[in-house]
């Protein structure tokens, strides 16, 4: 999986895509350092890459480089990756993580892959993947719980998902009692007008909140290639990366209440 076709640029050169993501993937991890430093953190950051739109040959090229985290937001283009990964990548298996809108009827295909799901934000979904995951459990395809993010609305736009800051702490009850699912913390993406900087003040807010009432709860999954700075700045504790790192995606066309996020 190390060989990769070097593909012609714009330009008519021939494209490294190695070597592209190498540099691409170094001024991330510099950026995200340098954000730690100037917030004044000592802790660690994870930096989550979001392959979404690209080829399994690019996720192949970052396992390369040592990523093991993988961020995907389509339930069977990540399922489709998750299967070109499987083997050969044993002693150390990628871990998978759905960050985008789920489809309860989709549960069962994500029970079988993610390690977790970011973008929790209804009761049935809760329910769907509890069920889900304990029968991928049953059958051998899984042995961990599967980590849930709840995804928090934060101006209250659920079209865009995300659950109403006030169904926040049911919610959270609700994936906390679930037996196959471990509560680990939140998750959201500042809607499109907001100043990051106050949008994830108010999240970091609501995730202290959370805590209070569910200690293990620790994961603030927030910033993204235009925002990271901010997001690090309050707190978050593992930054969703995609364009910064495997360039930009297609336009696709728009057929996701989330499209604005998948596409650009
Ligand atoms: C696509 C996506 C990202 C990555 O966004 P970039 O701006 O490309 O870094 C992060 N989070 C979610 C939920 C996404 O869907």
């Amino acid at each position: 999986m190390t060989s990769h076709p070097e593909r012609i640029s714009e330009d008519g050169t021939a494209v490294d895509r190695t070597a592209e993501i190498t540099r691409a993937l170094g001024l991330v991890r510099d950026r995200l350092t340098a954000a730690c430093l100037s917030a004044g953190r000592s802790d660690d950051v994870r930096l989550l890459p979001v392959t979404k739109f690209f080829p399994a040959r690019d996720v192949a090229i970052l396992y390369g480089l040592g990523c093991r985290d993988f961020g995907e937001s389509r339930e069977q283009e990540a399922s489709a990756k998750v299967d070109d990964l499987a083997a050969g990548f044993e002693a150390s298996p990628p871990r998978w993580h759905m960050i985008g809108h789920l489809q309860r009827n989709k549960a069962k295909s994500v029970a079988r892959w993610a390690s977790s799901i970011h973008s929790v934000d209804s009761d049935r979904l809760v329910d769907a993947l509890q069920k889900a995951v304990s029968k991928a459990v049953d059958e051998g395809a899984r042995t961990e719980p599967l980590d849930v993010l709840i995804q928090i609305s934060i101006d209250g736009d659920v079209h865009r998902g995300g659950v109403e800051r006030e169904d926040l702490a049911a919610l959270a009850d609700r994936v906390a009692s679930s037996e196959n699912l471990r509560l680990s913390g939140v998750m959201a993406v500042p809607p499109i007008d907001a100043d990051p900087e106050e949008a994830f003040a108010d999240l970091a807010e609501l995730h202290g909140r959370l805590v209070a009432q569910h200690p293990g709860a620790t994961e603030l999954s927030a910033g993204m290639t235009s925002d990271l700075e901010a997001a690090v700045r309050h707190g978050s504790t593992c930054v969703r990366v995609g364009t910064a790192i495997l360039g930009s995606r297609p336009i696709a066309s728009p057929v996701e209440p989330m499209d604005h996020i998948s596409n650009n």
